[in-house]
């Protein structure tokens, strides 16, 4: 019966309607929740970085900005991570970033 197919359609229209609209507000808690996670990651990243470097002892200001710019995060294969100074970081890796 055509009539009956069309209420069906109809109603399963409603259906993926709203639950499409369900699905899109579950997205957007799951982005916001991912986007909360990344922020706490990286505070804690940051809080957790060496205050020193760790080839020469030097003493790191993380408040000084161009500090900041100079020294390096070296990032091992065995996911150790070293914080370098300016000096400690060799030229060929400073001429690669430029
Ligand atoms: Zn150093």
């Amino acid at each position: 019966m055509p009539a009956s197919y069309l209420t069906l359609t109809r109603k399963l229209g409603k259906a993926l309607m709203s639950s499409a609209r369900k699905l899109r507000r579950a997205k957007q808690k799951i982005l916001q929740k991912e986007l909360k996670k990344n922020l706490k990651q990286a505070e804690r990243a940051m809080d957790s970085l060496p205050k020193k470097c760790d080839e020469c002892d030097a003493p790191f200001d993380r408040t000084k900005k161009e500090e900041l710019d100079k020294w390096r995060i070296a990032v091992y294969d065995d996911g150790r991570i070293h914080l370098v100074c300016d000096g400690c970081t060799p030229e060929s890796v400073k001429n690669e970033s430029r």
